[in-house]
Order: structure tokens, then sequence, then C-alpha cells
């Protein structure tokens, strides 16, 4: 469903990512973990054009992904992402937050954008939370919201920027329950996390990087029990 093939990123002189190669195939999960400055941000929003590469080849759902607006629409379309600070828009209330992007984007009316956030705001167990604003939820919520607003988008793949690396503990646990969720519905998913709970339970592959490049991927059993490369095991020992 996702590819990359060779990709380059630069930042200015900074060489960000080297040689980046991935698929990930339909309903497949990926747990992305590594130190920090590593590059794990910058490869997941390479795959959502947040940002752009100097060299290779990102495919997403059989569309080479290139800077023409047609491109980068269709993969905003079809790729979700959540990241660490929610992005709600603050004036706007929780169901309107979810109904903007697929009235806007998917041309959906407003009865049609309404009854799918509705639908997925339930999905994640905050349905009755729909009109209150942001700044009225818990950081969990919040999260839980950002994750339903994606998801009206209907899309075929997610992707996760450390969403729960910015919430108190007590709420980490609740947004997990949801990611879990989506991961057992089949939602192919990419997630940058130190986690390592989440890894063992809902991760196909784990992925290790170390200055901007991937190091390691294995399935989780034999990535956590016998990490083949020193600086996964230098890192594990750290994080566990
Ligand atoms: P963290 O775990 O701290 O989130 P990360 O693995 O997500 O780290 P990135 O955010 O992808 O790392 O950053 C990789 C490297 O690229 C870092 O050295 C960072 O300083 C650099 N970098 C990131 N964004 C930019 C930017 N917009 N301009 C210049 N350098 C950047
Ligand atoms: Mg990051």
């Amino acid at each position: 469903l996702i590819r990359m093939e060779n990709v380059e990123k630069w930042y200015g002189g900074f060489h960000a990512l080297k040689n980046i190669n991935l698929k990930v195939r339909r309903g497949e999960k990926i747990v992305l973990c590594g130190p920090s400055g590593s590059g794990k941000s910058t490869l997941i929003r390479c795959i959502n054009h947040l940002e752009t590469i100097k060299s290779g080849r990102i495919t997403v759902d059989g569309t080479a992904l290139t800077d023409s607006k047609q491109a980068v629409d269709m993969v905003r379309r079809e790729v979700g992402m959540c990241f660490q600070q929610f992005n709600l828009f603050p004036h706007k209330t929780v169901l309107e937050n979810c109904m903007l992007a697929p009235m806007r984007v998917r041309k959906l009316s407003r009865e049609a954008a309404e009854a799918t956030a509705r639908k997925f705001l339930d999905r994640v167990r905050i349905g009755n939370q729909a009109d209150k604003y942001p700044a009225q939820l818990s950081g969990g919520q919040q999260q839980r919201v950002a994750i339903a607003r994606a998801l009206c988008m209907e899309p075929k793949a997610m992707l996760f920027d450390e969403p729960t690396s910015a919430l108190d503990p007590e709420m980490v646990k609740e947004v997990l329950d949801t990611m879990i969720g989506l991961a057992q519905d089949g939602m192919t998913m990419i997630c940058v996390t130190h986690e390592m709970g989440f890894a063992r339970q809902v991760a196909d592959r784990v992925i290790f990087m170390a200055e901007g490049e991937i190091i390691e991927e294995a399935e989780p059993n034999a990535f956590f029990s016998n990490p083949r490369h020193e600086r996964t095991r230098a890192f594990l020992g750290e994080i566990l």
C-alpha cells in the first residue's frame, strides 16, 4: 500500500534520511522507533508530503507521490495522520472538527459529514462529547478526537507520530486502546512510538532507525529478544 524506494531527504546541508526503503502491505502494522533526531518524524512526514524529498520514490496505493497538487491531494485523502500535539481547531466543536475535511475535501453534504463524524466519535468512545470545544476535554480525549477526525476521511492507512508522548500517564492507555482497536479492525498503520507494549501487541514489524537510516527491522519477538545490531541493543537498554 505504501512504498518508499531509495528515499533521500536533506534539510539544507543536513542529511536527514539516507536511502530509505520500506514497503507496507495492506493491513500491516509497523512500529518505528529510534533515538531522538534519528528521522522518524521526517520519514512519516514525507509519506504525507509534509516534507519534500530530494530523490527516490514514494508511492501510495500505486500512485507516485509527486509535487503535483493532484498527487498531494490523493495522499492526504487516503493517508490519515495523528501527531503528538493534537492540532484540533480550538474554536470549533469536536463535531465540527470532524466534519470540516470530509465536507471540504470529500465533498460530503453537511448531513453525511455529521453522520460520519458521529459514527467515528462513537467508535473512539467519545460520542457524548461531540458538542464540546477541545479545551474542555482531557488530553487523552482530545487525542481520540484527533484520531476520529482522521478516520472521518475513511483513510486507507494511518500514520501516528508519538500520539501518546504528550499525555499524562493515566491517559496513555485510552489512546493506545483506541489504536489497538483500529489495528484489530485491519487498518494499515505506521506508528512512531516508544510504547513497546503496544509494539509487542500489534506490530507485524518493528523498525529501528538511527541517524537517518533504517538499521534493523524484525517481527517484535525477534526484535526485542534478539536484536542483531549493537545500536538497537543500546537503544532498547535505555528505554526498556
Ligand atoms: P524525535 O524522537 O525527537 O521526535 P525524530 O526521530 O522524529 O526525533 P526528526 O524530527 O525526523 O527526528 O528529525 C531528524 C533530524 O532532522 C534532526 O536532527 C532534526 O534536527 C532535523 N530536522 C528536522 N526538521 C528539520 C527542519 N525543518 N529543518 C532542519 N532540520 C530539521
Ligand atoms: Mg519526532
